[in-house]
């Protein structure tokens, strides 16, 4: 049974907010007070789990915070890093150039190694900067840069990193939950991602998981107040649970849902398995059509996927998204600079069949609008 059969309005095919679960929807239907003790042992059982999926090892601890996953990694940027510190940020999109942004804004010393959108990250390149300059102490990349869908060799980055004993910060806010990762295998020693990815829960707050020795040695070098990540993660240590300031209670009870189905689902793996299916399919129906990819397929994630608008007089991407959207498939605009794209994502309550279905739609609303490949 595809999703659309169900009593939903339309299938988000966007990488977040996307379509939940209705049990997902249900779960909110609940005002929890922020200091009930079952509300903050829900939260604590977050926290626990969200580690176990990161990583075996016990040393490593997570901490939440209010706000989407921008907010997680202003928090993160703006807290782990000393004041005579340095960061490097390898970026291949516009993902990647927050982050820069972000450091730019703190005024952080900074390095930005801005490198294609379109090519494979170049390995020896991060190994030449991290040798070439000793001051730079910490380094953070996009898991999945959700610009073009490709997905950054983050485990091989990580082996740099630690030969070179710099601390590595990873964005997987599009990725965590649907594509497996090890923390401590891939060295990683903060990792940032949000509710309303992978993990099929709704928005409102964003996670880090942290190495907890390094993390621990970070108290009072954040920059900002509200979003000082180490002194949320002492109050909700301290207060088993609490969160500073009012938490996001309704999206914490649809998280806790969302995190129990992807248990049911079978595991980070199981859903990584789907959502290789719902691209393959994609990605196959659509080259049947005509459309052309905008990444070589080797350098594609499973979570989203960008096409090159078809070089016809008759294609307008607003008549074709609105008359994609009156056929219930809410498609995405494109964000790579140097081409005219759209996307398609892959991730969210939907399946393999609800894909065929989108072809299907994509087909007819070709011939409608008379285009031709
Ligand atoms: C979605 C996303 C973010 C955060 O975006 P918000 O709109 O703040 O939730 C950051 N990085 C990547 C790679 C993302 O896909």
């Amino acid at each position: 049974m595809t999703k659309l059969d169900a009593d939903i309005p339309y299938l988000l095919l966007t990488p977040g907010p996307l379509t939940t679960t209705k049990s997902v929807h249900d779960a909110m239907m609940f005002d929890y007070s922020t200091w009930d003790v079952d509300y903050n042992s829900i939260v604590q059982k977050i926290r626990t789990d969200l580690v176990g999926l990161a990583t075996e090892s016990a040393e490593y601890t997570s901490v939440l915070m209010q706000g989407s996953g921008t907010f997680g990694v202003e928090a993160t940027i703006g807290s782990v890093i000393p004041p005579d510190g340095k960061l490097l940020v390898i970026s291949n999109g516009a993902y990647g150039r927050r982050i820069a942004q972000i450091a730019e804004r703190l005024k952080l010393n900074l390095t930005l190694l801005d490198l294609s959108e379109l090519e494979a990250v170049d390995l020896s390149r991060i190994d030449e900067t991290l040798s070439s300059d000793p001051d730079i102490t910490h380094v953070a990349i996009v898991h999945c840069e959700t610009t073009t869908g490709m997905l950054n060799p983050v485990k091989e980055i990580g082996k740099i990193v630690h030969q070179q004993k710099r601390i590595y910060i990873l964005d997987a806010m599009s990725s965590y939950g649907g594509i497996p990762i090890n923390m401590d295998e891939f060295h990683i020693d903060y990792l940032i991602s949000s509710a309303n990815k992978c993990i099929q829960g709704v928005p409102g707050f964003s996670f880090v998981i942290a190495n907890q020795k390094l993390f621990e040695n970070t108290e009072g070098w954040a920059r900002s107040l509200s979003l000082d990540l180490f002194d949320q993660w002492k109050e909700m240590e301290k207060g088993k649970g609490k969160w500073r300031y009012t938490s996001p209670t309704h999206t914490v009870l649809a998280f806790a849902q969302a995190m129990k189905e992807l248990d049911e689902e079978g595991g980070i793996k199981k859903r990584f398995n789907r959502y290789c299916e719902n691209q393959t399919r994609l990605v196959a129906g659509m080259e049947k059509i005509g459309f052309e990819l905008l990444l070589k397929s080797e350098l594609h994630s499973p979570i989203i996927t960008s096409f090159i608008y078809p070089n016809h007089p008759n294609f307008d991407f607003s008549e074709f998204y609105n008359l994609m959207k009156e056929r219930r498939f809410v498609l995405y605009p494109g964000k790579v600079t140097s081409a005219d794209t759209f996307r398609i994502g892959n991730i969210g309550n939907v399946f393999p069949e609800d894909i065929d279905l989108l072809i299907k739609t994509i087909q007819e609303v070709c011939d409608l609008m008379k285009i031709t490949f």
